[in-house]
């Protein structure tokens, strides 16, 4: 990939995604098969003002050796240096950039509790850091570059060297830096999911009902005071800033009890170096009572079986099926580009911010309110050309939100 797109793409992630302020500290999660590009990311940062940049590499074969050949027990246990790294930085105020690339289907041949255990262990060390970002008082970036497994995986048809500049392309393409500006191309791009958000926050709907022929019947209840949001975020002292890149999506909470009816899956989703298929979960009072997947049902009950909030959803998402990364008709087994090609919804945890003053509202505040807690957070496509999606106001009027897999305002 030429040197001249990726340092606009460098540019773009530490400008309008984290927005790095002068002096503030980089941290850098990366595998490190893309070191050369988190090199150039860094060297970015610096220009910009950072005050220093820390990289977090991570190494996914050391994983996968380590998955399999360690004792049990290791992973019930997280190093308290790796949480006091994550800890330190994210109580003085650091910006985070994660890279997400990797193996679809690294693990699939570990044992899936070994897994579950670890993925548990960190998250339990890691809540602070996690509540933290998901309450947007850091600045924090989801990006991706290719790494060889995982391009072979989205084009297997093509020989390792193609199908890493393919991803690339692709990649380059849906988070714009393929425009003379990025950056302007990003303002209009929140522009445009503003309307959607002005639209659906004004008209406060009480529930959701979703319905497509691949089997999906299902009625969400949005709690009082819920916010749609989109686009760009912002920090409590009012920073700016854009989550994941890309993003083609609008967003709110579930109210944890009020979701009724089955909902069935459209894309495969990877998890945790696994992928879980063709699959569909019934609802009653919130609660996930029943899930069948035609592959990785395994997995699909860790993930379900995590804790009491991961048997409750935590995220409602629109997506049009007639959307850049939907039209590309590529699959790319990682959750940052299936998600934002598809209406979605999430397993477990919410985003405090999606309430009213939600950031500044305490656990025991925030679960009267309806917003579910959980370790896990993990977002499941469910959208089709065909899903027809209803909105009920509180005075009972209904309104037509999607219409054949698109928005129907
Ligand atoms: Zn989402
Ligand atoms: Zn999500």
């Amino acid at each position: 990939m030429n040197d001249r797109l990726l340092e606009k793409y460098t540019r773009l992630i530490i400008k309008t995604g984290v927005n790095l302020e002068k002096n503030q500290v980089l941290v850098i999660n990366s595998p490190i098969e893309s070191a050369s590009f988190t090199r150039l990311l860094a060297e970015t940062a610096y220009k910009e003002g950072a005050r220093d940049v820390v990289i977090n590499w991570r190494d996914e074969l050391f994983s996968k050796i380590r998955y399999t050949h360690a004792p049990e027990d290791i992973f019930s246990e997280f190093p308290e240096w790796q949480k006091e790294f994550y800890l330190s930085y994210v109580r003085q105020g650091a910006a985070f950039v994660s890279i997400s690339a990797s193996d679809p289907e690294l693990l699939k041949d570990v044992d899936p509790g070994r897994v579950a255990k670890a993925q548990k262990a960190s998250s339990t060390a890691l809540q602070e850091y996690r509540e933290r970002l998901m309450s947007n008082k850091n600045t924090w970036c989801v990006v991706s570059i290719p790494t060889k497994s995982w391009a072979k995986k989205v084009f297997p048809a093509l020989s390792e060297a193609e199908a890493v500049e393919q991803l690339w392309k692709l990649i380059l393409k849906v988070v714009r830096v393929d425009t003379d500006d990025p950056v302007a191309a990003w303002d209009r791009h929140k522009q445009d999911l503003q309307q959607r958000l002005d639209f659906l926050n004004t008209h406060k709907f009480k529930t959701l009902h979703y319905r497509n022929a691949l089997g999906t019947d299902l009625t969400i209840e949005l709690p009082d005071n819920h916010l749609w949001l989109g686009g760009s975020e912002h920090t409590p002292a009012g920073r700016e800033f854009v989550a994941n890149m890309p993003t083609e999506e609008v967003f709110t909470l579930p109210k944890k009890t009020g979701i009724n009816g089955k909902v069935v899956s459209s894309k495969p989703l990877n998890y945790n170096g696994n992928l879980i298929e063709d699959f569909s979960l019934t609802l009653k009072d919130g609660k996930i009572v029943d899930f069948q997947a035609a592959k990785g049902q395994e997995i699909l009950k860790h993930l379900i079986k995590t804790d009491e909030g991961s048997c409750y959803l935590g995220e409602v998402a629109l997506v049009p099926f007639d959307s850049p990364i939907s039209n590309s008709k590529i699959l790319f087994f990682n959750t940052l580009f299936d998600e934002n090609a598809s209406c979605h919804l999430a397993i477990g945890k919410a985003y405090p911010v999606c309430i009213q003053g939600g950031e500044n509202l305490a656990k025991e505040e925030l679960a009267g309110l309806g917003v579910n807690d959980s370790l896990v957070h993990e977002d499941f496509m469910i959208g089709t050309d065909d899903l027809e999606i209803t909105g009920m106001t509180a005075d009972g009027k209904k309104v037509p939100v999607f219409t054949k897999g698109n928005f129907a305002f």
